[in-house]
């Protein structure tokens, strides 16, 4: 399965190929298509010589097993030739740290975009704050403007683009100049369009952090995470992974890789049906706005376009002025869509949302009720007659 010496050199395969073929191993695994889940933590040395050498390909659990060896390997075939190297952590939030953790020491200050997840945001304002480290947050629409928040001890700059819950474009390639050219390293919350869509690492982007719990693992059933660094950025993070001891649980990788098999397919499937649905509720007379960058008439568009090749299935809406009752009554009436967090499963979600609990450096007037849905792999018409049903009961109760 693996290219080998003689088969010539390698062609240049499409990103929806490669996460069919990378990180397949097939001699290795005795013929079967699949790596095993390698459950260790000890890997014994043949001769005393090995051992002082640490010769051999694995040394430890926390360091490698040939399952993780097989999904970083397939990611960083997805990623493409920027990428030095992927690390594997427990949840997106564990990423995120672990990547600022290996960018950060006391007197540093940090740039954080006005709508990154929130998580990020309380790690930044909790922890990072208690190690020293500053937080300013900025406009995600600011672009090379991003100049003006620098300061002599900036470090690195967080971006992520569309915000998860307002789906505002951030200018990364912007930023990521003015960054650069101050000696800064730009992260990316790439969990949205995930490396198929939206290639960070080719857009200056230094480390690009996954929520693996979202698309890739695809079926709602691990939580996960992936740092992906270019060579700048890949020995800060293999550091913060070694010393901080951050591994993931083997069902868990290996429900990822599989997960990564069938991305493009379902990001594909995500893409049309959600923009299918965005196009429709734009028509709704209970909608005022739907809030989804691929949409020609969404500010974020040209961005969009010029940056991204597909989106995802993750939008919201603004409904018409209505009192909390009639948003409730819709939540309570729909029936595919499920009321919770996450996204990025097979299935379709809908949650309430005011950015303005956390947002510091920006103001969030919507002008009505915001709904975020994450439009799953149903028939879309099913899911109209469903909201058509929620729409119902939202009129009724207004
Ligand atoms: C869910 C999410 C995370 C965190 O991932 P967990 O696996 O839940 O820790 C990070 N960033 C974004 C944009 C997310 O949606």
């Amino acid at each position: 399965m693996n290219w080998s010496e003689k088969d010539g050199e390698q062609p240049a395969l499409a990103p929806s190929t490669r996460l069919v073929t990378a990180g397949r191993d097939t001699q290795a695994q005795k013929g079967f298509v699949n790596p095993p889940v390698v459950r260790g933590s000890t890997v014994l040395y043949p001769t005393a010589e090995d051992l002082h050498a640490h010769r051999g390909e694995f040394s430890y659990g926390r360091h490698g097993t040939p399952t993780t060896k097989a999904l970083q390997q397939a990611l960083m075939a997805l990623e493409g030739p920027q990428c030095a190297g992927v690390a594997i952590t427990p949840s997106g939030v564990s990423a995120i740290s672990t990547a600022l953790l290996g960018v950060v020491k006391a007197g540093d200050h940090l740039l954080v975009c006005d709508n990154a997840y929130r998580p990020t945001r309380l790690f930044c304002d909790q922890m990072l704050k208690r190690l020293g480290v500053e937080t300013s947050y900025f406009d995600p629409l600011i672009g090379a403007g991003i100049a003006e928040h620098f300061r002599p001890n900036t470090v690195a700059v967080m971006v992520e683009a569309p915000g998860s819950q307002s789906f505002e474009m951030t200018d990364i390639p912007a930023i990521a100049e003015v960054a650069h050219a101050r000696g800064a390293l730009v992260i990316d919350d790439n969990t949205w369009a995930t490396p198929l869509y939206h290639r960070s690492l080719e857009q200056g982007v230094d480390i690009s952090i996954q929520a693996a719990t979202k698309y890739i693992g695809g079926h709602s059933d691990i939580m996960f995470g992936t740092i992906s660094a270019n060579q700048t950025a890949w020995g800060k993070v293999t550091d913060a992974v070694r010393l901080l001891g951050v591994c993931a649980g083997p069902d868990d990788v290996f429900l990822a890789l599989r997960g990564l098999r069938t991305l493009a397919v379902r990001l594909a499937h995500h893409h049309k049906s959600g923009l299918e649905m965005a196009r429709w509720l734009a028509q709704r007379p209970e909608v005022q706005r739907v809030l989804h960058p691929a949409l020609e008439t969404d500010p974020g568009h040209a961005i969009w376009k010029r940056d991204f090749t597909g989106a995802s299935g993750l939008f919201s809406i603004v409904l018409k002025q209505a009192p909390q009752k009639a948003v409730d009554a819709l939540l309570d009436t729909v029936r595919l869509f499920g009321m919770g967090y996450s996204w990025g499963g097979f299935e379709s979600l809908v949650i309430p949302f005011d950015c303005n609990t956390y947002r510091t450096a920006t103001k969030w007037n919507p002008g009505g009720p915001t709904l975020r849905l994450h439009i799953g792999l149903e028939s879309v018409d099913d899911l109209k007659a469903d909201l058509e049903r929620g729409f119902a009961a939202f009129n009724a109760a207004s």
